[in-house]
């Protein structure tokens, strides 16, 4: 029989992500607009992880259903961690990637490169029928360039220059493919298909 798996998410581009990779026989997904789900929860956590937790609980309180919920950010070492779980509303609007930047490399002028240091991290909450809980991670290090470069992915990928492409081009110059094989979203979801299996 089919296992209905909700994602806490409406984002197109996450759904099709965690639909090819936790490819397990049964399974159907549904984003939160095919589950007639409109509302979604305030993130109020200071973690990644109770953020996932707030977005997967809520909508397993809803439906009884598996979900699957995310919470990703950018942390910076310079910036003491920052901007973190306000990724996405750092410079005040949420989801302004331009303001963002602008804000970011505000912040780090005259930060010199060994001192750029970063992170994307990527945490994944997943609560089966029963209540039963799922926890996992993923990052990519990397460092925080001076200006923006390539016209690809989103967010903060036009400053992010990761260590495991050698510092050679930033994440938003790779294709999608590329990026999936080593994202934090896509770490911590091989992590949690490891787990799941
Ligand atoms: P959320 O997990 O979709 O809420 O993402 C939070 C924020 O973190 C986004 O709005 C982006 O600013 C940032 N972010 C998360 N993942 C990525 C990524 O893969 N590239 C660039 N920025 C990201």
């Amino acid at each position: 029989m089919a296992k209905t798996v909700i994602i806490a998410t409406n984002n197109a581009h996450k759904v099709e992500e965690i639909e090819t990779a936790l490819n397990f026989e049964g399974w159907e997904f549904k984003s939160l607009k095919e589950a007639g789900i409109e509302s979604s929860p305030e993130e109020t956590g200071t973690t990644f992880e109770e953020n996932a937790r707030i977005k997967a609980r809520a909508v397993h309180e809803l439906t009884g259903a598996a979900v699957l919920a995310d919470d990703s950010g950018l942390v910076v070492d310079a910036l003491n961690g920052a901007p973190g779980v306000y990724s996405s509303r750092y410079a005040g609007e949420d989801g302004n990637d331009g303001a963002n930047n602008t804000k970011l490399l505000h912040e780090l002028e005259g930060v010199p490169d060994e001192q750029r240091s970063a992170r994307f991290m990527c945490v994944l909450v997943f609560i089966d029928e029963d209540g039963s809980e799922t926890v996992a991670q993923g990052s990519v290090e990397g460092r925080i360039g001076y200006e923006l470069k390539g016209d690809g992915g989103f967010g903060y990928d036009p400053l992010f220059w990761p260590e495991c492409f050698n510092f050679e081009c930033t994440l938003a110059e790779v294709t999608q493919e590329n990026k999936n094989k080593v994202s934090h979203r896509g770490n911590a979801l091989r992590e949690l298909k490891k787990v799941l299996a």
